[in-house]
């Protein structure tokens, strides 16, 4: 038996029901354009650095307890005294509540000058190296030793970013750099440098919905929307969101707190920073919370941790390219190539038209100018010189910053330009001239690009960026697979 009212609650059943078909049908249909087009992978990362607060310990504590209630796994990059720290409090409850997400590291101190490019400015590649190992390795294996497992990143404090760190972290056995910062990028999407994964320099891709300030939550959502159906209509790609921890308890950074300017400060005089009440750290959990659930419910969009991120992508090995195509590119530019298969750095198809094995080198140590000066060379000189210079990559993994042509010297980039455009035939081959291309992808604002509370006054290192243009012998674009 059926009344009116109930027929009428049927029809308004059967509306509902289509009405909830047709966007089921959407929603679908997104999904499947977005898969179609490429995945869109979210990268979120939390630098657990306050060691001074410990309110900041909590927060760490609550926001890995709400992504798990959320069924999202964040990166955490530890300092190394945030992690002796949470040792001497007997944190545990922290640490357990950690070991569901992924654990990176974050510099032993921070901000206790010298901070890194501080210290690497005046340093050279090699001895810059071993000083970041001999300053950072330490609080790396404590974070190691604490969490129980090896750090799957590394990030700079503040913009103290220095090259010389990429050769110590491969050393470290740590494969990824997580941060942000203008120093270098291709494109604001992942790229390979020195052999190491870089999540950085992401642009309109690296994405938080403010704590603080009055840009409504719905503002946030749509410019994460438009940031994944951008990545997906293009290949897929990245997305990376970043918070301190220590951000949803205080109103000023720990760090500035207290090193502002690069100042020295005793332990003993050392000021807590001033903290948000209860009801204001609440508020800001609730952002971050509604954020994350808004981000995990976008169709296509997935959470991956900076270990994931790494098999996500193709690995480092260049991708295949005949001899030909490597040596018309390489003798008019000096730059990565990408191809449909993949990226190959310039060092990597310096190393093919060496008849080389592909692997991870480094770019030279230093910038010398030719001194060689003919237009030309016979070709038994020229392949003593090649000879030598596989000799140098096989013994220092990197690239010899000179080529030696008796008593005269070719910089690597006219050696490599010379040797793509040789044809192989038996008179003298004609010297070319670098033309390297793969520094425009570093910044060359010395001063900008390090600007950081945590500095002296007018900090700026153009050392280091030179240093990381030598570098960009390595840079290519990473692909997913
Ligand atoms: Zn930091």
């Amino acid at each position: 038996m059926r009344t009116p009212d109930t027929s009428g609650s049927a029809a308004v059943g059967r509306v509902s029901l289509l009405k909830t078909l047709a966007a089921l049908g959407l929603m679908l249909l997104t999904v499947a354009v977005l898969h179609a087009a490429g995945p869109v992978y979210v990268v979120m990362w939390f630098d657990t650095e306050d060691y001074i607060e410990p309110a900041a310990d909590d927060a760490v504590m609550r926001i890995a307890q709400d992504l798990t209630s959320l069924g999202v796994r964040g990166t955490f990059k530890i300092v190394g005294e945030k992690a002796r720290v949470l040792e001497q409090r007997g944190r545990w409850d922290v640490v357990r509540a950690l070991a569901l997400h992924d654990i990176g590291y974050h510099t032993d101190f921070h901000s206790i000058p010298p901070a890194p490019a501080v210290y690497l400015r005046d340093l050279g590649w090699l001895e810059g190296a071993a000083e970041f190992e001999r300053r950072e390795a330490a609080g790396a294996l404590d974070v190691e030793r604490i969490f129980g497992v090896r750090p799957s990143c590394f990030g700079q404090p503040g913009n103290s970013w220095a090259p010389q760190s990429n050769a110590a972290l491969r050393h470290m056995g740590i494969p990824v750099y997580l941060d942000e910062g203008s120093h270098v990028g291709i494109g604001h999407q992942p790229f390979w440098y020195n052999g190491l994964l870089y999540i950085f320099n992401m642009g309109p891709y690296s994405l938080r919905a403010p704590l603080d300030g009055a840009q409504p939550a719905e503002r946030s959502y749509a410019q994460f929307d438009r940031a994944a159906s951008a990545l997906a209509a293009a290949q897929g790609g990245v997305i990376s969101v970043m918070y301190h921890p220590t951000e949803l308890v205080t109103t000023e950074f720990w760090d500035a707190a207290n090193f502002s300017r690069g100042a020295g400060r005793e332990r003993s005089e050392w000021q807590h920073p001033r903290r948000r009440t209860a009801a204001d750290t609440e508020r800001c959990y609730g952002i971050l919370r509604a954020y994350v659930a808004h981000m995990k419910g976008v169709p296509g969009v997935r959470f991956v941790t900076a270990r994931e991120a790494l098999q996500l992508y193709a690995g480092s090995a260049p991708a295949p390219a005949g001899r030909a195509r490597i040596a018309a590119h390489m003798a008019v530019r000096q730059t990565f190539l990408t191809t449909g298969d993949g990226a190959l750095s310039a060092a990597d198809m310096l190393l093919a038209l060496l008849g080389m094995e592909p692997q991870v080198v480094d770019g030279p140590a230093a910038r010398i100018a030719s001194t060689y000066p003919e237009e030309s060379l016979s070709r038994a000189a020229f392949e003593r010189a090649r000879t030598d210079v596989v000799s140098f990559i096989r013994a220092n993994h990197r690239l010899p910053a000179e080529v030696w042509i008796a008593s005269a010297k070719l910089s690597i980039g006219d050696f490599a330009a010379t040797l793509a455009a040789d044809e192989g035939g038996s008179g003298g081959i004609a010297v070319r001239r670098a033309n390297l291309e793969f520094e425009q992808y570093i910044s060359n604002d010395s001063k900008g690009a390090f600007s950081w509370v945590i500095h002296p006054t007018g900090f700026s290192a153009p050392e280091l960026l030179e240093l990381g243009k030598l570098q960009a012998w390595t840079l290519k674009p990473a692909q997913l697979r």
